[in-house]
């Protein structure tokens, strides 16, 4: 299959301005301020928030 129509720069460069890579949102754990993923379980200390953390598997 062939596009029907060539696509000019504009549209190119339109359609791609919206293609633009974030940096990834890294917060500092309370409890041992290893830095983190928000709304996960810290990977140092398994702290998610106040009430909440998971016990970590070590990895052997
Ligand atoms: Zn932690």
């Amino acid at each position: 299959m062939l596009p029907t129509q060539k696509l000019s720069r504009s549209r190119t460069r339109k359609r791609r301005a919206h293609h633009a890579l974030r940096p990834v949102n890294v917060v500092d754990c309370p409890r041992c301020n290893s830095p983190k993923l928000p709304h996960a379980a810290c990977d140092n200390c398994g702290y998610v928030r106040p009430g909440l953390s998971l016990e970590i598997q070590k990895e052997e």
